[in-house]
């Protein structure tokens, strides 16, 4: 117990004097005398980060449960974000000019249409926040990012998770038909996490001619970078010939900027404006602006790495099939391998030899594509599994 809450309980003493200082040591959550949280809190689920790699046994240990580039910054990008230590006593430039010109450029869109954040979950945030009054709903396909539902939470908005179809797919009809006169934002995840399926551009057309013009529809493509696959959309495309179509991207996966979290969205102008009225003032800090921006004129040496870690992957995946695993092809930098009840088994069995990987729940294990060794090692764990 804290003073504070001590001192509380000794005011409740003396003005409810049937109460001794042993009964408030056992205050209630919803206790009217101490300040309460939102209820929805507590039903909310708390975002889970990946596990840290612990070595175990001498092996050199893997952490393959965020997603996350294994490769270092590149030198020029950290030369960079060096440089911009030394002014970090100064406020960042709030308007994130700099960044915000260079996505521009290198997108072919007005400066207007984007919008920055703490990483793409703080735009995401963000588009909540500014579409959103309380109640209004979000429609998302489920299992997929778990930031969704709290983002919707923190900001007051119901969640309508649609279930994926077979295929670990998103089910876009069934999107389409949970849309309502309350929903004012539909999120795609193209390639899904965790699953790493894509959604077709064709289905996405048909979805966009379905819903109303009034509901945003937010493409969120964190992995787009990795994507070999044709048949899914160009969100660019998209973008230019539909008012309500945003598309979310991220500094933190392709680009290896993952510890200083920005992300950006490119939306048409309203609420791309709507976005920089609900961030967090000076939130994308002058370090991730500065190696954001290094990092878009680096993307050369970058996409060097991306290929590296697509044919990692296909690889992985290829070896997967020959030991018998049939696994929906990944276009993202990570595998997901849907093992019902036997998931706590899996992630189990390669934690054991020094990988950690990410399991959600009795829906099955996502592990991200990571060093050759690390890759290596995996593929020896699922041969052994297989056959147990
Ligand atoms: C990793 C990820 C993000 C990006 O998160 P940041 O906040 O930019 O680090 C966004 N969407 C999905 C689906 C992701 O998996």
């Amino acid at each position: 117990m804290t003073a504070q809450r001590l001192r509380l309980g000794a005011r409740g003493v003396r003005v409810r004097s049937r109460h001794t200082v042993a009964d408030m040591t056992d205050v209630a959550p919803d206790d009217p005398r101490e300040p309460c949280p939102r209820a929805v809190l507590d039903a909310m689920p708390s975002y889970k980060p990946g596990k840290p790699a612990t070595p175990t046994g001498g092996l050199a240990a893997y952490k393959m449960s965020s997603n996350e580039n294994p490769y270092p910054p590149l030198p020029s990008v950290l030369a960079v974000v060096q440089a911009a230590a030394g002014t970090i006593n100064r406020y960042p430039d709030m308007a994130v000019t700099a960044l915000t010109e260079a996505l521009a450029e290198s997108l072919e869109v007005p400066a207007e249409c984007i919008a920055t954040g703490t990483g793409s979950v703080g735009v995401l945030g963000q588009v909540v926040q500014a579409m959103c009054e309380a109640g209004d709903e979000v429609v998302y396909a489920w299992r997929s990012f778990e930031a969704y539902p709290i983002v919707c939470a923190v900001a007051g908005a119901a969640s309508v998770p649609v279930p994926l179809a077979p295929g670990q797919r998103h089910d876009l009809p069934a999107m389409a038909a949970a849309v309502t006169e309350r929903t004012r934002v539909l999120i795609v995840c193209t390639p899904n996490n965790p699953t790493g399926t894509v959604v077709r551009a064709d289905e996405l057309e048909d979805l966009l001619a379905a819903v109303p013009p009034s509901v945003l529809v937010v493409i969120d493509e964190a992995y787009c970078e990795f994507v070999t696959d044709d048949s899914g959309p160009d969100a660019m495309a998209l973008w230019r010939r539909h008012e309500n179509v945003m598309v979310l991207r991220t500094f933190s996966k392709a680009y290896g900027l993952a510890g200083l979290r920005v992300g950006y969205a490119v939306a048409h102008p309203r609420v791309a404006a709507a976005l920089r009225k609900t961030a967090v003032p000076f939130g994308v800090n002058s370090l991730a602006q500065a190696a954001g921006v290094a990092s878009l004129a680096a993307y050369d040496e970058l996409e060097v790495r991306v290929k590296a870690l697509v044919a990692e992957r296909e690889r992985v995946e290829a070896e997967l099939a020959d030991q018998g695993w049939q696994l929906e092809p990944s276009s993202a930098n990570f595998v997901w391998f849907p093992l019902g009840a036997r998931s706590t088994e899996f992630a189990a069995a390669c934690e054991e030899v020094g990988l950690m990987v990410r399991q959600y729940g009795d829906d099955g294990v996502r592990v991200t594509i990571s060093e050759p060794e690390a890759n290596d090692r995996l593929l020896s764990v699922t041969e052994r599994f297989r056959t147990r």
